[in-house]
C-alpha cells in the first residue's frame, strides 16, 4: 500500500476489491482537507472551496466555468437536457455508452429527450458517417430535431478505450457543421488523458461540455464536475437546483476534489500497469481469454472461454472466498478494475488463486465442477 492510502485491509485477513475504482476511499490527505474545509453556502454561490475547485477543473479541461454536481450521472442528465432545452430534442449516443446503459434512460424519463443510438466499434469509437447519417438534417413534422452528439472517454463498456483528441476534433467539426454541440461524458477522462500522453484540455477542445468524475479513480467519496461556457453552466446550474443537486457548505466535498486533482491524477499511469499485469495474469489461465490489445487504462474483460468448466459467477464466487473481489459482466465474462488501493503485489495475489485452482475439467474429479453451464445462466442478462 502507498502512502497515499488507508489500508484496506483490517488484519485479520486479505481482502482485495477489483470490482470498480468506485470501491476507493477518501485518502488520508483527503480526510484531513475535509475536516479542516473552509466553507459557506454554496445555493448562495459563495463557498470558497467550492468556487476553488469548480476553478481548476474548469482550467485544466480549457473551459470558462464548472458546477458541482453529486453524481456522473447528474452532470450527463444536466449537460444533455441544457443542449437540448427546446421539448422534441434528440440525442446521437453510442450504443455502448453509460449514458444508454446505466442511467435508467434519464434523458427521455426526466428530460423527453430522445436517443438515437449508433453502434460503437469495439474499441469504444463510432463511426463518423454513421453519425452523420443519423443526423436529422432536414426539419420534418416526422422527426425529433438533432441537437447533440455525445461521446464518452474512456468508453468504459468496450474496456476502458480512449478516444483520441482527434478523433473527438472531427465530431466536434461534424457538430459544428450542423449546428449540434458534443458532450463528452468524461468519467475517466484522466484515465484517457494519462494513457494517450494527451493534456486533457486537448482532449476535450472540440466539446461543448464535459462531465469529470472525481469519485473514480481519483478517489473522492463524492462528485462530478461539469464543465464548459459560462452561458452553459448558468443554465446547468438552474437544472441542478430543480433536480436537487444544490447543497450548501458542500466545500467539504469539494476539499477531497483539490486534493484528488493535487495527488490522484499523475499516479493514474500505476493502475494502468497493475491493469496490464492482471491482464497477462488471467489470459495465461487456461479456460479464460483477455484480449490484450485493448487494455488501455484500468479496466479488464476476462471471457471464460467454452473450455472453462466454471461459469463466471462460480468462479467469481470462489475468488471471493480467496479473498479476491471481481464482477461477472453479461453471460461470459469477469470485470476486473485497477485503482489506487490496488498494489501490484495485490494483482499477483489475486492470480496466485489460479495456481490453486484450474478452470480445465480434466484436473477435476468433483463432478460439481463438471457440470455444464444451466439454461438460466445461458439466458440473455439485461443490465
Ligand atoms: C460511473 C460513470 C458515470 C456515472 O457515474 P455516477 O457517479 O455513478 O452516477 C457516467 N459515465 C461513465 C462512463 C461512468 O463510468
Amino acid at each position: 500500500m502507498g502512502s497515499l492510502g488507508d489500508s484496506i485491509s483490517n488484519g485479520a485477513r486479505r481482502v482485495v476489491d477489483f470490482r470498480s475504482d468506485t470501491v476507493t476511499k477518501p485518502t488520508a490527505a483527503m480526510r484531513a482537507a475535509m475536516a479542516n474545509a473552509e466553507v459557506d453556502d454554496d445555493i448562495l454561490g459563495v463557498d470558497p472551496t467550492m468556487n476553488e475547485l469548480q476553478k481548476q477543473v474548469a482550467t485544466v479541461m480549457g473551459k470558462e466555468a464548472g458546477l458541482f454536481v453529486p453524481s456522473g450521472t447528474m452532470g450527463n442528465l444536466i449537460a444533455v437536457l441544457v443542449h437540448c432545452e427546446v421539448r422534441g430534442s434528440e440525442v446521437i449516443i453510442g450504443e455502448e455508452s453509460h449514458i444508454m446503459h446505466y442511467e435508467q434512460g434519464g434523458i427521455s424519463t426526466l428530460g423527453g429527450v430522445h436517443p438515437r443510438t449508433v453502434p460503437n466499434n469495439a474499441d469504444g469509437t463510432f463511426d463518423l458517417k454513421k453519425v452523420e447519417a443519423a443526423i436529422r438534417y432536414e426539419l420534418d413534422d416526422h422527426f425529433p430535431i438533432t441537437r447533440l452528439i455525445c461521446l464518452e472517454n474512456t468508453q468504459a463498456r468496450c474496456g476502458g478505450r480512449c478516444l483520441s483528441a482527434e478523433y473527438t476534433d472531427k465530431f466536434g467539426e461534424l457538430a459544428k457543421s450542423y449546428g449540434l454541440k458534443l458532450h463528452i461524458d468524461g468519467a475517466r477522462i484522466f484515465n484517457a488523458s494519462i494513457a494517450l500522453g494527451v493534456t486533457p484540455e486537448r482532449l476535450v477542445r472540440a466539446a461543448d461540455s464535459v462531465s469529470v468524475c472525481l469519485s473514480k479513480g481519483l478517489a473522492t467519496p463524492v462528485g462530478t464536475v461539469l464543465v464548459g461556457s459560462k452561458e452553459f453552466i448558468t443554465k446547468a446550474r438552474r437544472l441542478r437546483k430543480a433536480l436537487g443537486g444544490g447543497m450548501r457548505q458542500v466545500g467539504i466535498l469539494a476539499a477531497a476534489g483539490l486534493v484528488a486533482m493535487r495527488d490522484m491524477v499523475d499516479r493514474l499511469n500505476v493502475d494502468h500497469a497493475n491493469a496490464k499485469l492482471m491482464a497477462e495474469g488471467l489470459n495465461a489461465v487456461k479456460g479464460l481469454r483477455v484480449d490484450m490489445s485493448i487494455v488501455e487504462t484500468n479496466i479488464v474483460y476476462a471471457e471464460v472461454t467454452d473450455d472453462s468448466v466454471l461459469t463466471p459467477k462460480e468462479i467469481v464466487e470462489a475468488w471471493k472466498e480467496y479473498g479476491v473481489l471481481a464482477m461477472t459482466w453479461g453471460r461470459n465474462m469477469i470485470r476486473v478494475l485497477t485503482h489506487y488501493q490496488i498494489t501490484e503485489d495485490d494483482v499477483l495475489f489475486a492470480l496466485s488463486f489460479f495456481k490453486t485452482t484450474s478452470l480445465q475439467a480434466a484436473n477435476h474429479k468433483s463432478s460439481t465442477l463438471s457440470r455444464k453451464r444451466t439454461a438460466a445462466e445461458l439466458a440473455p442478462v439485461y443490465y
